[in-house]
């Protein structure tokens, strides 16, 4: 009579499609997330009842409960932790609300073919949705905490749901599987308590399996003791990384796993994970932390936003401390000293961990930096009193070198007479190899820092420069390369000084005020002309970023800089003084400035002009 019917949001649809047609082998990893589920639920409802010890009514402790009842092929998970109301079995249920989930329909967006789904479903769990892998039909009754109704939500993944009142007396959720004919092997004692262990051995609650046989003790399947309160030694990798999975909403292996405890003025115990691959929502622009914390085993958040800066936020795990008070208000969190003291601990860790795997496992920490270290160069601009050591972990790809290289090694290789770190920014180290103002320092040697990722316009102003050397755009100012010591042999250039300085003139009389400058360049070896900033301008890749984002409206005078060894070059510096050729002179000009522009990627000036000129000049070449 009260029974209600619901259709499943459409992307609940979609990923109960893949769950039902998958042809994924590790169908096992629904009792995983079941698991998970029903110790989130405890948490839950255990920080609920510090502030209001009413909604206990359960004195016992938490549990999980298992119970598998071959004849009817039905196997259930019950859990006494902070239960479900009707909305939120409707919205939890029926909508995609959560993490783990989300992640999994991001990453299908630009993913088609079925069979690459059901292979995802594996890297990332889908959640309560991965039980309709082994079952024809699912109940799940749940009576929340403090309440008195209780609802169950009943569903065979086809589409809709129903709800309806029920009669439940104790507090919690009970998720009932009605499991179909050939997943049968769920129901096997002996295969239930192998996965058990598997996936959940972490779970600080216990998690038993009621026995078919009366009078005999229901068999607790896990270790039942939160994993970071045990001991290093007696924790396998695999138990670190089904642990990983749990918190961390990941299904990949943790790259580097920090398990710590301090002792001291304030106490805690840290288990930290850094991930192998990228999250999908790690550039989002909420730069969420993902550390859980506890105080005293107790769970009480994972929103908390002075645990760990938001450049570390791709470390995942717990903090658990004895030195808050229980009671605290996730508010009074904010502004904590323990917390604060447990944050700058930890950064400090986790660099210095980084450092040691920088200098001890570079082609590891390459992988690291390849993920997470657009991110971790964040706090370079951002955490003053760590830039330092940030910097020391930082790597970058240069003009000389294949792999990633240190601000130590770079300057360790500097050449005599160099006194500035080069660097180009840009989107990518290809472009930036082949940029004309690297020509110089390349037939040099000296060494360029290919700065590719957007935050690095941000530090570098900030930071100016590392182990007193200045940070310097080869795309700004003048090149001053004469002054560097090359142990290269240069080829020696004849510079025809009288025309060359009117040729100079003569160009900027005719591009007028659409330059800053023109001059002749010791950058360029092989091209014939660049555009660079000005001294005291913008870096012009910056200006690029920010105008893209509409940050600036106007971009500010470039200086055309002009390679007089350039053939091209020299064929102007013959017809210069001669008026007869002036319309040449001037249609060459302005074709050498647009083919600087497209060079950095912007507009030609004006484009119809373009194309007239260089149709005008290719027809005199072809003519002749
Ligand atoms: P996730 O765990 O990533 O949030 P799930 O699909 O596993 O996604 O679960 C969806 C939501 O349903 C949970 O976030 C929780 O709010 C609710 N839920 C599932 N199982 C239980 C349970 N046993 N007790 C209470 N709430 C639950
Ligand atoms: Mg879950």
């Amino acid at each position: 009579m009260t029974k209600e019917t619901f259709t499943f949001q459409a992307e609940v649809g979609k990923i109960l499609d893949i769950v039902a047609h998958s042809l994924y082998s590790e169908k096992e990893v629904f009792l995983r997330e079941l698991i998970s589920n029903a110790s989130d639920a405890c948490d839950k409802l255990r920080y609920a009842a510090i502030s209001d010890s009413s909604l206990m009514d359960n004195k016992s402790d938490f549990k999980i409960e298992i119970e598998a009842n071959k004849k009817d092929k039905i196997l259930i998970l019950k859990d006494n932790g902070i239960g479900m109301s009707k909305e939120e079995l409707i919205e939890s249920l029926g909508t995609i609300a959560k993490s783990g989930t989300q992640a999994f329909m991001e990453t299908l967006k630009n993913k088609d073919e079925k069979e690459v789904q059901s292979s995802l479903i594996g890297q990332f769990g889908v959640g309560f949705y991965s039980a309709f892998m082994v079952s024809d039909s699912i109940t799940v009754e749940s009576k929340k905490a403090g309440s008195s109704e209780a609802w169950s939500w009943t569903s065979d993944g086809k589409g809709s749901f129903e709800i309806d009142s029920i009669k439940k007396d104790d507090v919690g959720t009970k998720v009932i599987l009605s499991i179909s004919t050939k997943d049968k092997e769920y129901l096997d004692a002996d295969r239930i308590e192998t996965i058990v262990k598997k996936y959940s051995d972490h779970i600080a609650q216990p998690v038993s399996l009621k026995s078919s046989k009366k009078d005999e003790e229901d068999k607790v399947l896990n270790n039942a003791s939160a994993l970071w309160t045990r001991d290093k030694k007696d924790i396998t990798s695999d138990q670190y990384k089904e642990f990983y999975h749990h918190v961390g909403m990941a299904y990949d292996d943790p790259w580097l796993t920090l398990h710590n405890k301090a002792e001291g003025l304030i106490s805690y115990i840290n288990l930290l994970f850094i991930p192998s691959n990228r999250p999908y929502d790690l550039f989002n622009p909420d730069r969420k932390a993902n550390l859980k914390l506890y105080v005293r085993r107790v769970f009480i958040t994972d929103d908390c936003e002075g645990l760990i800066p938001p450049y570390l936020r791709f470390v995942k795990g717990i903090i658990d401390t004895d030195d808050i008070d229980l009671n605290v208000s996730r508010e009074m969190l904010q502004n904590n000293p323990v917390v604060a003291k447990i944050k700058s601990a930890i950064i400090k860790r986790v660099i210095s961990e980084l450092k040691k795997k920088a200098n001890k496992e570079p082609e590891e920490f390459a992988k690291f930096w390849d993920a997470f270290g657009a991110v971790l160069k964040e706090g370079i601009h951002e955490d003053f009193t760590n830039r330092d050591k940030i910097l020391e972990v930082c790597r970058f790809k240069s003009s000389e070198s294949d792999k990633l290289i240190s601000l130590d090694d770079y300057v360790s290789r500097m050449k005599d007479g160099q006194e500035k770190i080069y660097y180009v920014s840009g989107e990518d180290e290809n472009k930036l190899s082949q940029s004309p103002h690297l020509e110089g320092f390349k037939a040099k040697g000296i060494e360029v820092i290919y700065m590719t990722d957007p935050v690095d316009e941000f530090w570098l102003p900030s930071v100016g420069k590392f182990s007193e050397k200045d940070f310097q755009s080869i795309t700004k100012g003048g090149a001053e390369l004469d002054k560097i010591k090359s142990d290269k042999k240069s080829k020696e250039k004849k510079k025809d000084n009288k025309n060359i300085d009117k040729l100079i003139a003569s160009i900027k009389v005719a591009l007028g005020d659409e330059v800053k400058e023109v001059k002749t360049s010791d950058r360029l070896t092989d091209s014939a002309v660049c555009l660079v900033a000005g001294e005291g301008d913008m870096d012009m890749h910056l200006e690029k970023l920010l105008k893209q984002h509409q940050q600036i409206d106007s971009t500010s005078q470039k200086i055309l800089e002009v390679n007089p060894d350039h053939p091209l070059i020299k064929d102007l510096l013959k017809i210069v003084n001669n008026d007869n050729d002036k319309q040449v002179f001037d249609d060459a000009s302005w074709l050498l400035l647009d083919q600087a522009r497209i060079i950095e990627g912007q507009p030609v000036s004006d484009p119809n002009k373009f194309a007239k000129r260089m149709n005008t000049l290719l027809q005199k070449g072809i003519g002749l």
